[in-house]
């Protein structure tokens, strides 16, 4: 740290993104990216882009809008877009929680949303997910502030209902509730056909991981009219130009390539669902997953252990250093290819701790 940090930072503790090694060496199932390309449409799109990258980004984000609202059905005022769902969030949190707005959600949940009120110096509270890693709906009854849930929860995988989700906005008409779905495509129940009904629910959603634009980073938020004004000011007082053109082209792309994005996710759910079979057979426990990745725990290694015995085959995984996690991890669904691969790796390390 250099003594020009500002005396307000210094206790700023910084999220820690999973690795994104350079080469190409490993099997990587750590960050919940999708293993196939992106669309070729998206692409197409994309690389005609480049030669106009001379003039700013429109800040409106009109095309990808005009096609966005027709796409999920919401109006055009109804939809905002940011540089990855993480900027959406960011947005939220300097919009709708601050000293006496705290910031209310599970302990176990993505690891970001500490984080970005500690940046904007808000309050927070966890509440404690269930013993069996669920988040319990009547726990945020009134919770007393702007309540972020994860639904698929992360890095868990367990999905509330649509009724849940309700209850908890229902109950908390004096706060905005943001409903994180980065995850909602492999098998949650969207939030967004609430909108409409309820002017304290925020919908966030990614194109990193349904989609395959990781890379590209653009994630959308759908609200009421004024909620999504709220977090246009926002946005127009950080970084007006948030989305750059080529991923703005991508993202329409993307959205008109309905075929591609149905095989993609129909193909990931499958590989979820065989390699949850796969794994339970070598007696791990596996949570129930809504979404891209698992949550496991092997009977006979901590996480740690075996994330790092992974690692040295070439596999990457997640692990988290937090009390309830240490004996999991979490692992992205992957290719056929890259769950046999995963599946003979853990099959040697067994043997080899026999
Ligand atoms: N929400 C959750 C629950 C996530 O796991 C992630 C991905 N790390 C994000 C939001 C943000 O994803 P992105 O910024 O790529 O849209």
């Amino acid at each position: 740290m250099s003594k020009y940090f500002s005396e307000k930072r210094k206790g700023l503790v910084a999220y820690v993104p999973g690795e994104q090694p350079q080469d190409k060496g490993y099997v990587k199932l750590n960050t919940n990216e999708s293993p196939f390309p992106p669309s070729p449409f998206a692409v197409r799109m994309a690389r005609q882009e480049a030669a106009g990258l001379n003039l700013y980004s429109d800040p409106e984000c009109r095309t990808l809008t005009k096609v966005a609202a027709s796409y999920f059905g919401v109006k055009e005022e109804e939809v905002i877009f940011t540089n990855g769902s993480d900027e959406v969030l960011d947005f939220a949190f300097l919009a709708f929680c601050d000293e006496n707005t705290p910031a209310v959600f599970p302990d176990v949940t993505y690891g970001f949303y500490p984080v970005f009120a500690k940046l904007h110096g808000v309050p927070y509270r966890e509440i404690p997910l269930t013993e069996s890693f669920r988040v319990d709906p009547e726990a945020y009854r009134a919770a007393k502030g702007t309540i972020f849930i994860a639904n698929p929860n992360a890095p868990t995988g367990v999905a509330l209902t649509l009724k849940e989700v309700e209850e908890i906005v229902k109950s908390n008409r004096e706060k905005v509730v943001v409903i994180d779905e980065a995850y909602v495509d492999f098998g949650g129940e969207s939030a967004l056909p609430l909108i409409k009904r309820y002017d304290n629910l925020l919908v966030t959603r990614t194109f990193s991981k349904s989609r395959s634009l990781a890379g590209g980073r653009l994630g959308m938020g759908f609200a009421c009219e004024s909620l999504i004004a709220d977090l246009k000011r926002v946005k127009n007082s950080v970084n007006p130009y948030n989305v750059n053109k080529m991923t703005m082209a991508a993202g329409v792309g993307a959205l008109l390539d309905e075929e591609y994005f149905v095989d993609c996710v129909r193909k990931i759910c499958e590989n979820r669902e065989e390699l949850a079979a796969a794994l339970k057979k070598m007696s791990f426990e596996v949570l129930s997953s809504s979404s891209n990745f698992l949550f496991v725990k092997s009977e006979k290694m901590g996480g740690e252990a075996l994330y790092r015995k992974l690692k040295e085959r070439g596999i990457l995984v997640r692990y988290f250093d937090k009390d309830r996690l240490r004996d999991y991890l979490r692992i992205s669904i992957g290719t056929k290819e890259d769950s046999a691969a995963l599946l003979q790796a853990i099959g040697a390390i067994t043997e080899e701790i026999k």
